[in-house]
């Protein structure tokens, strides 16, 4: 009876550090995805203050809050350029581009900096809130010039190369 009682008691105890090396295992997985996350959110420049950033299950985002809009929002622009290059079948950005879309884009990148200088300045502390979306309206408006750029980098190339043909 005893003998019987020991073995499972060895039993249960096998168990129980097996589910333990398990959920250490799980743990250290997770928190070393973490790191490396951090590790690479630290390559963009970002600051990576915990008091300026989103937690998701406990773990902090590998960007702020404002970059987090920012890098939402480059995401976002270049699908959607992608689409629009593919329904066109060119990669020449948006061939009618006035000069209200630039002003656009500039006030989105206006509110950012605004947003931005508001809080550098120690007028009033930014919200995560207000980072988010600021950041967001900044990057599509940042995103906007740099696919302009690279659509007249582009043109430019073009033009070079159809007068070298002739
Ligand atoms: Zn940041």
């Amino acid at each position: 009876m005893n003998a019987q009682t020991g073995q499972e008691n060895h039993d249960l105890d096998k168990e129980a550090q097996e589910e333990s090396k398990m959920c250490m295992k799980h743990k250290t997985t997770d928190d070393q995805r973490w790191i490396r996350f951090m590790k690479i959110g630290e390559k963009t420049g970002c600051h990576q203050r915990y008091d300026r950033s989103f937690f998701f299950h406990g773990k902090q985002f590998p960007v702020c809050a404002r970059c987090t809009g920012l890098l939402l929002a480059y995401l976002i622009s270049i699908i959607w350029y992608l689409v629009i290059s593919c329904k066109n079948h060119s990669f020449a950005y948006l061939p009618k581009r006035g000069r209200q879309s630039h002003i656009i884009a500039f006030f989105g990148c206006l509110t950012m900096l605004i947003d931005w200088t508001i809080q550098a300045v120690h007028v009033k502390e930014s919200t995560n809130k207000r980072r988010v979306i600021t950041g967001f309206l900044g990057g599509l408006g940042l995103m906007h010039f740099y696919l302009t750029i690279y659509n007249r980098i582009g043109s430019y190339i073009g033009k070079k190369s159809r007068r070298g043909k002739d």
